[in-house]
């Protein structure tokens, strides 16, 4: 995350979450989120890659969850394995916990991981909104979370020529539970594939995603809005 947001970055989005990962990033989503308070939303959390910490910086994170609109990033990444399996999935269930007691969206990372996020969530009786952030499933995955009722963030993966499992899943995710992420500054979708993201080409990641769903960009672009104002209950 850079210092400021550049508004022309901003141009073509209707409203966009900012997510922290740390305390010190989502003091900055927040201190960002109130420079541009009604299109914005921030959320605070701890990454999976900083698990080990939680012990450290839990009150201070619980302080700024009470605050935010979303809670996250958090969830379990064992293709990195930044922290242990074991902090990994404490610090999953205290973000699962907080979440539900405040009733708000939950933001999930998930990655080589999804059987042990698909039985921690099994395990519970969710009542407040899962996002499951840059969904990377095939069929089989994305079948078995649709079950759990979640939401299914898509990012610029989906326009990759490599993600052909993914192309195919996301047509059997249901039509109410497809959310449009950019994940910038990562993830950059093709034509941009491996230079810094920008929000405003989440407008090619939609052209792929509806080109897949036979709709229209204009379309989806509504749905994906609809959905989103649910997730987050506001007002249309
Ligand atoms: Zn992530």
């Amino acid at each position: 995350m850079g210092d400021e947001i550049d508004e022309q970055d901003i141009s073509n989005l209707e409203y966009f979450i900012i997510p922290g990962v740390d305390v010190p990033s989502s003091l900055k989503a927040k201190k960002f989120s109130l420079e541009y308070p009604e299109i914005s939303y921030w959320s605070a959390g701890l990454h999976p890659h900083e698990a080990d910490s939680l012990e450290d910086i839990k009150n201070e994170l619980q302080a700024l969850m009470e605050e935010a609109d979303l809670i996250g990033e958090t969830g379990l990444d064992y293709y990195r394995n930044l922290s242990s399996k074991e902090n990994q999935i404490k610090n999953f269930e205290f973000h699962l916990d907080v979440s539900k007691e405040l009733n708000k969206p939950l933001i999930i990372h998930c990655r080589d991981s999804f059987s042990d996020v698909f039985d921690t969530l099994n395990s519970r009786d969710i009542t407040n909104p899962i996002i499951l952030h840059s969904w990377t499933g095939g069929n089989k995955w994305t079948k078995k979370f649709t079950e759990l009722g979640v939401y299914f963030s898509i990012s610029g993966i989906v326009t990759y020529d490599t993600a052909h499992d993914l192309q195919d899943a996301v047509k059997k995710i249901p039509i109410d539970k497809l959310l449009l992420e950019t994940d910038v500054p990562y993830l950059a979708p093709e034509p941009f594939k491996g230079k810094r993201n920008n929000p405003t080409y989440i407008k090619y990641t939609g052209a792929k995603l509806a080109k897949l769903l036979g709709l229209t960009p204009h379309d989806l672009s509504n749905v994906t809005i609809a959905n989103t104002n649910k997730v987050l209950n506001r007002e249309q």
